[in-house]
């Protein structure tokens, strides 16, 4: 199956515009999430990663038991490109104004004098290693996140193009493996994929950022926020700690934001976004979305929770 970057590339377009309208979003954070976004679309593309062999991922009995295929850390990436594209965000970053062109000029020019190897900086990104970026955050208080937002935003066309590969070696998870079907299930027209037994994704085992609803049934996916594969997860469940108490899981809309509503998890005090767009004439693309309904996480947060994941952007 062949990635329809036409078609990515139009929802792109329509999706900018639908983030232009949001006023709370500044023009300026619009313009520079839309451009990173453009330039990514187009690398991904380009990307030329050193793809693993197929003996090297999880078996498929391993995989249903909740092993990914491929550790993140085991990620190949295009090194060629992602220091070039780490050049280019820079760019844009420093012909900002305030912070964050501030922080992305030292950072430059760290990396230029060797005080800081871009190498180490892509594994540390690779390892999850946050404590490495919030340690160097501290040289750029201001805006302590540059650093991370530049190496995701470099690394992810490869990684996308590597989890895109892999994945079609994802075995078919037998639908009385998992949660019983329902009555609704029956009417299916579609045949989506079977739910996953675990919330984290099952290409790289990292933790999803966002969760949507699809088909008549509102059957629940979600989205990774590392390798950005989409799978299929089981309806009532935390997404972080797993657990299925239903009586521990809350859902709440907030008014104005359409097309998204808050789950939380009163087990471990985290919340996700859910994105439900099957009324709406709306365009999905998940680290837009998440741009988009940045309202429900400051009330999220107002009320006590946490968020499981950094934005998809790593600030
Ligand atoms: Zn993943
Ligand atoms: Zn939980």
């Amino acid at each position: 199956m062949t990635f329809d970057y036409t078609n990515a590339e139009h929802k792109l377009d329509k999706k900018i515009i639908e983030l232009g309208k949001k006023e709370f979003l500044p023009a300026e954070l619009v313009s520079l999430i839309s451009n990173v976004a453009k330039i990514q679309l187009q690398a991904e593309k380009q990307a030329a990663p050193a793809m693993p062999e197929v003996s090297s991922l999880a078996p498929a009995d391993e995989n249903i038991q909740g092993r990914p295929l491929l550790a993140r850390a085991d990620f190949p990436y295009d090194h060629k490109q992602a220091n070039e594209l780490f050049e280019s965000f820079s760019k844009i970053l420093i012909n900002l104004s305030g912070p964050i062109a501030d922080a992305t000029v030292l950072i430059t020019e760290q990396i230029k004098n060797g005080d800081l190897d871009l190498e180490k900086v892509f594994a540390a990104y690779l390892e999850g290693d946050d404590s490495f970026f919030a340690k160097y955050g501290e040289e750029t208080p201001e805006a302590p996140r540059t650093l991370n937002f530049l190496v995701q935003s470099s690394i992810t066309p490869s990684i996308k193009v590597v989890a895109r590969n892999i994945a079609v070696n994802l075995p078919t998870i037998e639908k009385e493996d998992v949660e019983a079907p329902t009555s609704v299930d029956l009417n299916i027209e579609l045949s989506p994929p079977a739910a996953r037994n675990h919330g984290h994704c099952p290409v790289c085992g990292s933790i999803p950022f966002i969760h949507e609803l699809r088909h008549k049934q509102g059957f629940r996916y979600a989205d990774c926020s590392f390798c950005h594969t989409e799978y299929r997860v089981r309806r009532l469940a935390c997404a972080y700690c797993d657990q299925t108490d239903q009586s521990k899981m809350k859902f709440f809309n907030v008014e104005g934001e359409p097309g998204y509503r808050v789950e939380v998890c009163d087990g471990c005090n985290n919340y996700i976004k859910t994105i439900d767009f099957r009324e709406m004439d709306k365009v999905s693309i998940p680290t837009l979305n998440d741009l988009e309904s940045l309202p429900l996480d400051f009330l999220a947060v107002e009320e006590g929770y946490k968020r499981g994941t950094l934005s998809s952007w790593g600030f």
